[in-house]
């Protein structure tokens, strides 16, 4: 993951450099630095921790116009100083920072003997040492010697002090842009990162090397020879957000989720229909399918539970949700008659990518529901939707997952009705239920106060307990990681049926049980689950759009009626609303939890 961020060009560039980190904190925080070029010699600020701890180390006043920085999620080596980027090669030659993991980095240090000159743990050194051996003069020449030489993944931004206003740049398997306006050019992981909105923005490609200098970019194949570069069309720039008024990112995004879900909504739905022409699957197209995959990682896997479950509901075909990074090892079973559906907030999750060069690979029809329509995914799929959550800064993703529900449901809803799996007024009320989504997700909202004070119970609790059933299970998985994410609390889910057959051992005096009973299709016999902890001396939580009361002692929080196959969609605002106030309760970093990252960019 981390976020890389480069200048060149007429201005100072510390503060450019700094401002651009900010925005790509998201990307990794655990440590950070700037090197800029400060006459004639590599001057280098690094810290642990993010660019906040950063800012007083840094050299405001310098007025060098070249630099590189860099926001780390640590792969190789502790989150220290030492091994924070920018790193040197061994004579100070080059410099560079890194998003990405060298899986071959102990071969290469055996190879070349590289031990006794790495000052660092990390495998990024291990590129600088590399690049050095490789160069007599030119440095295009020394990364298209190196580059071969490297497995894994990698975006590199790289000074050499022979050429001091100059940024070469290379890529396979993480994003990496570059922008250009009168003030210089930039080099950037993500187009967030760059200032204003006038420059012309260009995406690099896999094997691509770049030369940025501050009134040109240049672009070669690794034989050297000049590829052109078309602009990327912005189609919406997004704003980077500030926190509105609330604590943090999250609550604030929490809040966003109706509007996020609406705009989704508004983007595939017109006239109480969903327009999904972007699918370019006919009537015989559909109806050839047998089996609909979904892959994602975190809660982009969860939203593919959901997801599969109203399809395989809808479309009575097999419908099967994969975390990408088993997807590989389990044996694709994919083939032209598979639609996979891929979901991603990033667009660049590296397991995701993996997993869908796989399913690629084997026929499978690829679509891709992503919130970056600029992503790695979104462009190798056959078919895009962009969900509208706009740009998400906590970490713990909560809008764009409810965004990533709405497209699933969409879909499932269209394809079923093209397939001839329901009728034309089963179809309209389904349309009729997705747009009523957003205002049930307002109304769930309304239920904070209550919700906040369920944080008390949790925030001591030794273990937490989520149970469901139907698409309530997909519910409680989603609330159990948003909790044990932020809130850093021991939890799991659990499918309600299941309980009895292992996990019930844990339940003891006090031990919270958080039931979800949204589905009515299994409502009864989650009821009679939660006796059955209650028994055991479980404190009930349950969250319900049924009539169920619980007992005096139990705390029931209840959300509007949603229709079962959707109920994903209001279910777990309660939940992310749980995990946010126990976490806040327990002083928790909550938009940055520790060890974490929003786009995971590493196998
Ligand atoms: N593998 C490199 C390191 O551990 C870069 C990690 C990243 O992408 O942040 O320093």
């Amino acid at each position: 993951m981390c976020g890389i961020m480069g200048y060149t060009g007429v201005e100072p560039a510390v503060p450019i450099i700094y401002s651009g980190l900010k925005k790509l904190e998201y990307r990794g925080y655990d440590s950070s630095g700037i090197g800029i070029v400060e006459s004639g010699k590599v001057e280098l600020f690094k810290t642990e921790g993010g660019p906040d701890n950063l800012k007083s180390r840094l050299p405001f006043k310098s007025s060098s116009a070249v630099g590189l920085g860099h926001t780390r999620w640590a792969t190789h080596g502790a989150a220290n100083e030492i091994n924070a980027h920018p790193h040197t090669s061994p004579q100070k030659l080059f410099m560079i920072v890194h998003n990405g993991i060298i899986e071959n980095c102990s071969e290469l240090k055996l190879r070349y003997h590289l031990d006794s000159e790495l000052k660092s743990e990390t495998d990024t050194e291990v590129i600088a040492c590399l690049l050095e051996r490789e160069y007599s003069g030119d440095v295009k020449e020394a990364i298209t010697r190196v580059m071969p030489q490297l497995t894994g993944s990698y975006a590199l931004g790289i000074i050499c002090i022979d050429f001091p206003d100059t940024l070469f740049c290379a890529k396979k398997s993480s994003p990496l842009f570059v922008c250009t306006d009168e003030r210089g050019a930039y080099l950037a992981s993500d187009i967030a990162a760059f200032p204003g909105d006038t420059g012309k923005i260009y995406r690099l490609g896999d094997g691509e090397i770049g030369i940025i200098k501050k009134d040109s970019f240049k672009v070669f194949d690794i034989d050297g020879c000049r590829i052109r570069k078309t602009e990327i069309r912005l189609r919406d720039t997004e704003e980077y957000e500030d926190k509105g008024g609330y604590e943090h990112y999250m609550l604030k995004e929490i809040y966003e989720q109706p509007s996020a879900v609406e705009k989704t909504l508004d983007s595939i739905m017109s006239d109480g229909k969903i327009k999904l022409g972007c699918l370019r699957m006919n009537r015989e197209r559909i109806k050839s399918l047998t089996r609909i995959e979904l892959i994602g990682c975190g809660s982009a896997y969860h939203a593919g539970l959901a997801g599969a479950y109203a399809l395989q509901k809808l479309l009575k075909i097999p419908a099967r949700a994969y975390i990408a990074s088993e997807y590989k090892s389990m044996g694709s079973v994919a083939d032209e008659n598979t639609l996979a559906i891929i979901i991603s907030q990033s667009g660049e999750t590296a397991d995701t990518l993996a997993a869908m060069k796989e399913v690629k690979s084997r026929n499978a029809k690829i679509v891709s529901v992503v919130n970056n329509r600029y992503s790695t995914i979104a462009q190798e799929s056959d078919s895009v939707i962009i969900t509208r959550a706009g740009r998400e800064i906590s970490v713990a993703t909560t809008k764009a997952f409810s965004a990533q529900l709405a497209v699933l449901y969409c879909i499932a809803v269209r394809l079923a009705y093209s397939a001839g799996r329901i009728d034309r007024e089963r179809y309209r009320a389904l349309c009729a239920e997705l747009l009523s989504l957003p205002e049930k997700s307002r109304q769930t909202l309304e239920k904070n106060e209550a919700i906040e004070k369920i944080a008390q119970i949790l925030k001591d609790a030794e273990y937490t307990c989520f149970i469901g059933r139907a698409a309530d299970y997909c519910t409680a998985m989603e609330g159990a990681l948003k909790l044990k994410e932020v809130s850093y609390s021991h939890c799991e889910a659990y499918a309600a049926g299941e309980l009895k057959h292992g996990t019930i051992s844990l339940i003891e005096n006090g031990t919270p049980v958080i039931a979800v009973c949204a589905d009515s299709s299994a409502l009864s016999k989650t009821v009679s689950n939660i006796k059955e902890c209650k028994s055991r001396g479980a404190k009930i939580i349950c969250i319900t759009d049924s009539d169920y009361d619980g007992d005096a002692d139990d705390i029931v929080i209840k959300i509007p009626d949603t229709e079962d196959l959707f109920s994903v969609s209001a279910a777990v605002i309660p939940l992310q609303l749980i995990a946010y106030h126990t976490a806040k309760k327990k002083g928790c970093g909550i938009d940055k939890p520790k060890n974490l990252a929003k786009s995971v960019t590493v196998e």
